[in-house]
């Protein structure tokens, strides 16, 4: 039987490099995150019924992967250095965004992250030839890295007790462009070297079931669906709200 999820209170495996530069904090690795296939729901989202020869392939895939999965997450505390009307300088870097920087009027740490569904996984399905095959190694890497986004949501939880986080993505508004991807990476030192995340010249990350972000404290929940109008998207966390973007975040008048 197979489970998917992270054990509450699961003993994570955090690495720590020291930054000789200045004032920087550590950035910390969390690279040791429990990952097991839950087979049932997996044949469910697959729309695979039991006991047939497809679901036969995806068990034997889903024991491969299971096998050599490591998702990972590599964060850091950062600290708001000066706010703007566009822009934070988070730990001396400039980020430009008019809705982070309301986002974050509160806020005095945040922290930057990068998480994974690991090089392991994704080196491992890039051997798959097979079409339908090679579109299931995908769900199974979208779910390692959800699992590595939850393991870092209870890791930032337990040990910082931050109250409510929300999270921005670079790329997921034209008001805080993909470009800022670059500043997130810097901010990070090397997630590389860290949890194996490369950004391409073109701005993309390997392996692509990768994301990055920031989370910070909010007391009002937020999330960049809210301020997003497209219509049928998969991946929507929250309903597009037409008016939130004039009432919260509209420069006002010089
Ligand atoms: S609705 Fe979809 S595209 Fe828009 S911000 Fe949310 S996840 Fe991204």
């Amino acid at each position: 039987m197979f489970v998917a999820s992270v054990p509450l209170g699961s003993a994570l495996l955090v690495r720590q490099f020291d930054f000789a530069i200045g004032l920087a904090m550590n950035e910390v690795v969390l690279d040791s995150i429990p990952f097991h296939i839950d087979l049932d729901s997996l044949m469910r989202k697959l729309h695979l019924t039991e006991g047939s020869s497809s679901a036969r392939e995806l068990q034997r895939l889903a024991s491969e992967a299971q096998a050599i999965a490591k998702p990972k997450a590599v964060y850091k505390v950062a600290f708001i250095e000066s706010k703007g009307e566009d822009h934070v300088v988070v730990d001396g870097i400039t980020l430009t965004s008019r809705v982070l920087r309301v986002n974050l009027e509160q806020a005095h740490r945040v922290f930057p992250y990068v998480a994974t569904c690991g090089t392991e996984l994704d080196e491992w399905s890039s051997s798959i030839d097979d079409m339908l095959q090679s579109y299931w190694a995908d769900t199974i890497k979208e779910m390692a890295l959800r699992v590595a986004m939850q393991a870092l949501s209870e890791h930032l939880e337990d040990r910082f007790r931050p109250g409510h986080l929300s999270r921005m993505n670079p790329g997921s508004l034209p008001d805080w462009p993909i470009q800022e991807q670059r500043k997130l990476f810097a901010l990070l030192g090397s997630p590389k070297d860290a949890i194996g995340v490369e950004l391409t010249k073109s701005l993309i990350m390997v392996p692509l079931k990768s994301v990055s972000g920031i989370s910070f404290p909010t007391e009002v929940g937020f999330a960049s669906c809210q301020l997003c109008p497209r219509e049928n998207c998969p991946g929507r966390r929250a309903p597009y709200d037409e008016t939130l973007y004039d009432r919260k975040y509209r420069p006002g008048p010089n």
